[in-house]
């Protein structure tokens, strides 16, 4: 019953931060209620249920039979699925989970995040495990990034997740999660051959790679 509620929480959580995140990339007055970015026509609430009316409606418009980008469905569903597994984590995995899953939306659309929202989530994670704070990991975490940021080949936001993650959970899990992020990464990145003018939002990979360390 809990992995239910959780799963339907997350698939909400999800529908909602990455209709914001994409919404946030567009120029100009938008309509209120959510619309067919083909020809802005609304779209109804029994056509906008997370994971499910993609389906129904086999990834068109009801009313111009545009296709429908499946990358809100994706992330749909990967909310669903971290849902149904982050509920029965400890405080400190469902506060960070929740944070990588606000930033991750923001990622995978805008290739950044505001630094506000990290500074909050971060606050909130570390008030949840601040008996069990892993500083040594942390800092070696950190050191380990300032090269491949100062190069561009970390990104920033990428970075202080990392760190925070380090600081949470401390080294080994951290770094487990790293290399299953880095197989997933070349994996997508190898799927995507034929779109590579765009970088891949790692914060995305990293919140996928949370959720297969989870369900272990
Ligand atoms: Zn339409």
């Amino acid at each position: 019953m809990m992995m239910i509620f959780g799963g339907l929480t997350g698939a909400c959580w999800a529908s909602f931060l990455l209709c914001q995140a994409w919404r946030s990339t567009q120029n100009g007055p938008q309509p209120a209620r959510s619309y067919c970015p083909a020809c802005r026509g609304p779209i109804a609430g029994y056509d906008n249920i997370p994971v499910l009316s993609f389906l129904i409606l086999c990834g068109r418009c009801r009313q111009c039979r545009a296709a429908i980008d499946p990358l809100g469905w994706y992330g749909e569903i990967a909310g669903l699925v971290g849902g149904s597994l982050v509920i029965r984590q400890p405080p400190s995995v469902i506060a960070f989970a929740v944070l990588l899953s606000i930033l991750a939306a923001s990622d995978l659309y805008r290739y950044s995040f505001t630094d506000g929202w990290f500074w909050i989530g971060a606050a909130v994670c570390l008030a949840c495990a601040w008996q069990t704070l892993h500083w040594l990991p942390a800092a070696l975490i950190f050191a380990a990034g300032i090269l491949p940021v100062y190069y561009r080949k970390l990104g920033d936001g990428d970075w202080e997740v990392i760190t925070l993650a380090a600081l949470l959970f401390g080294l080994t899990p951290v770094l487990l999660w790293l290399l299953v992020a880095s197989g997933l990464g070349i994996v997508l990145i190898l799927l995507r051959r034929g779109n590579q003018h765009q970088p891949l939002p790692f914060l995305p990979v990293l919140f996928i790679s949370l959720l297969v360390l989870i369900s272990r």
